[in-house]
């Protein structure tokens, strides 16, 4: 999953513009002429009906253009698009035809003798508002904005106002305050360059949307809309965080820069989606994918992915309303991206809730430490209904391709054992009723606690595999918290104390005979690849859009140089000396390539 930096809101006026900070929701960077997006407001009355089958006529009638016109964005987003955001206008079509949404708004219309308009408003206004009340669920929550879109575009219709906004002919940023995903979608994606929100969050629709679409977008920029002019000129930098109106030379300069090594380097590193993952002097390391969902499979064999190597398993938890995803719906999504996997393998991890990633139907409770609390697999041993019928769709995913099991936030070798036993357990279940499943499923641990890099020979005896969880391992080894902007100085992935750990890990591993991959953010850390390679990881699990850049370094590499490299570096003492020191070596072996080449 991509890595969302937290930055915040800071302003400042140059002599030229305005420049503002805000969230990364997709990173990249865009200059282009601002095109405002103010969602038309409709004043909405409440109106008494003589005719009340005439009003239910009206509504009908309302509620079938509408599901025309989301049938025709959908056509015309042509597949181009990833499933979430199909889904989500999915939602809204259903929504259409949702017997208690569209009855109460029936009901209001018959009951109280009003017009539509009032009733649609009267009725989403509920429903919104109930999604907006769920505190621990944010994408739940954030799911209150479809219905509000689906209001939006059903009241004018009913009141005959045009919802079209005239597209400019030109390259654009859209600017709005929290622009609808209907709306994002069925703008042209030739001329869409950037999204800037000064609402939204990191799961809004838009941040969804423009990560698959690959465009970059900032949310919560405040004061984007004061500033930014329909036509002016904006850049947003989706790389440091910050978006500036009427950008001076200097920030237009790195733009260009930054726009012409893209470009070099995106044809650069298709040459590497087909070769092989391995060194100049033949030591491979396999490049695998961190997703969310099955749709993201093809893009991972699209991009030369060698498999997934983490598949976050709660997404599924999180998307659903008041009950965790059935055993066949698991099923169904593991064994749909194993079958897009053709055969590479898939590492489904289990249920890693907690933390930040919070679902209220699981009832944790609330607590004062959530990071160092009832999470992940600590909750799961506790609740074998959960953890049982999860597990039962992952061996049975196995049948149709080469699935593994990974259990999240392991501390000791006693939770381990009684997660094999669950293994067991749903493999017997599985077995008696004659269901097909994997019976030699690989069960492997994720390495994110110090307890269990420090017992790592203990618990390698046990595991299948080990898969390095570089973003927790950090945040409980500086006791510093992931998501706390202020900490990332600790959380640097070139602290050498977490190297060093890594490097404790892997020496166990390898002891064991057993594979140990990386599946946290330090894996796709440019100049961290040669470190990685030294260790003997086995694979690195990356984001899609890193895939081939890390297949390229490793490419560039020489095992036995980078060893000498690993040596030096396990003797530094601060974590800026080993970003110099790793950055140096990273530019002396550039400077070859490019003259290799
Ligand atoms: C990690 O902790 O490094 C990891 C990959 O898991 P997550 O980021 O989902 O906690
Ligand atoms: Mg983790």
């Amino acid at each position: 999953m991509l890595i969302l930096n937290k930055i915040h809101c800071v302003s400042s006026v140059s002599e030229k513009g305005f420049a503002m900070k805000g969230i990364i929701a997709a990173p990249g960077m865009a200059l282009a002429s601002a095109f405002i997006i103010n969602e038309p407001e409709i004043n909405v009355h409440k109106r008494a009906v003589s005719d009340v089958s005439e009003e239910l006529g009206r509504l009908r009638r309302a509620l079938s253009e509408c599901s025309a016109q989301i049938e025709a964005i959908m056509e015309d987003m042509d597949g181009a698009v990833d499933p979430q955001t199909i889904e989500i206008l999915d939602f809204q079509l259903l929504l259409l035809e949702d017997t208690g949404f569209v009855g109460d708004i029936g009901n209001i219309i018959s009951g109280q003798s009003s017009n539509a308009e009032f009733a649609v408003s009267a009725a989403s206004e509920v429903y919104r508002h109930k999604l907006e009340s769920i505190t621990d669920n944010d994408y739940l929550r954030e799911r209150a904005a479809d219905v509000a879109d689906l209001s939006q575009r059903l009241i004018a219709v009913l009141s005959g106002v045009n919802m079209e906004v005239s597209e400019p002919d030109w390259p654009y940023i859209a600017i709005g305050r929290d622009i609808a995903l209907s709306r994002i979608a069925s703008l042209d994606k030739a001329k869409l360059k950037g999204i800037i929100l000064e609402k939204g969050g990191v799961t809004s629709h838009c941040a969804i949307l423009s990560r698959s679409l690959g465009i970059p977008c900032m949310v919560e920029a405040s004061g984007i809309l004061a500033y930014a002019k329909p036509g002016g000129t904006v850049l947003l930098d989706a790389v440091t965080g910050e978006v500036a109106v009427g950008p001076d030379d200097g920030r237009v300069r790195a733009y260009n820069e930054y726009l012409a090594c893209e470009t070099e380097e995106k044809a650069n590193l298709e040459k590497f989606i087909a070769r092989k993952s391995e060194s100049l002097d033949g030591a491979e390391m396999k490049v695998y994918a961190n997703i969310t969902m099955s749709g993201e499979a093809e893009s991972v064999v699209r991009q030369g992915g060698e498999g997934v190597g983490l598949f976050r398993s709660e997404l599924l938890y999180m998307a659903q309303a008041g009950e965790p995803p059935s055993e066949e719906a698991q099923y169904a999504e593991y064994s749909k991206t194993a079958k897009a996997l053709g055969g590479r393998p898939l590492i489904v991890r289990t249920l890693d809730i907690g933390g930040d990633k919070q679902i209220g139907y699981l009832d944790i409770g609330r607590e004062d430490n959530p990071f160092l609390g009832y999470r992940a697999i600590r909750y799961c041993l506790d609740h074998p209904e959960i953890f049982e019928p999860q597990i039962s769709a992952i061996l049975r995913a196995g049948a149709d391709g080469n699935v593994c099991i990974m259990f999240p936030m392991i501390t000791c070798k006693k939770e381990l054992i009684e997660a094999k036993q669950m293994v067991k357990r749903a493999g017997e279940g599985l077995r008696a009723k004659g269901v097909p499943f994997d019976h030699g499923a690989r069960a492997g641990i994720m390495i994110e606690t110090p307890a269990a890099a420090l017992d790592a020979a203990i618990l390698a005896k046990e595991a299948d595999f080990f898969s390095i969880g570089t973003n927790d391992l950090s945040q409980y080894l500086f006791a510093a918290d992931r998501s706390n902007a202020k900490l990332a100085n600790l959380n640097s992935p070139f602290q050498p104390a977490l190297l060093r750990i890594i490097k404790k890990i892997s020496d166990a591993a390898t002891d064991a005979g057993i594979e140990v991959d990386i599946c946290g953010q330090a894996a796709e850390v440019d100049a961290l690849v040669p470190i990685w390679l030294a260790m003997g990881i086995t694979n690195l699990s990356v984001s899609i859009p890193r895939i081939t850049a890390v297949r390229k370094r490793i490419c560039g590499l020489n095992k036995t140089d980078c060893m000498r490299m690993l040596d030096m570096v396990l003797c530094l003492e601060t974590a800026d000396e080993v970003e110099r020191s790793l950055k140096e070596f990273a530019e002396r072996i550039t400077t070859y390539d490019n003259n290799a080449v």
